[in-house]
């Protein structure tokens, strides 16, 4: 597992994430620590190292 920060699309604030760099693609559901909202943390991997992550509303 490897932790990486993402921002908040609702509030902008910066969260930590877990994030299984073994995976090719994973979404994730998660709640703001911040402001609550639910969202969808999509993420790309390819050979243990994180490619490209997106955060939407879910
Ligand atoms: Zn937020």
């Amino acid at each position: 597992m490897e932790e990486t920060i993402v921002d908040c699309p609702g509030c902008n604030e910066p969260f930590a994430l877990d994030v299984d760099a073994a995976a090719d693609e994973q979404s994730h559901f998660v709640e703001c620590p911040s402001c609550r909202q639910s969202l969808e943390v999509f993420v790309r991997c390819r050979s243990g190292e994180i490619l490209s992550i997106s955060v939407s509303v879910d």
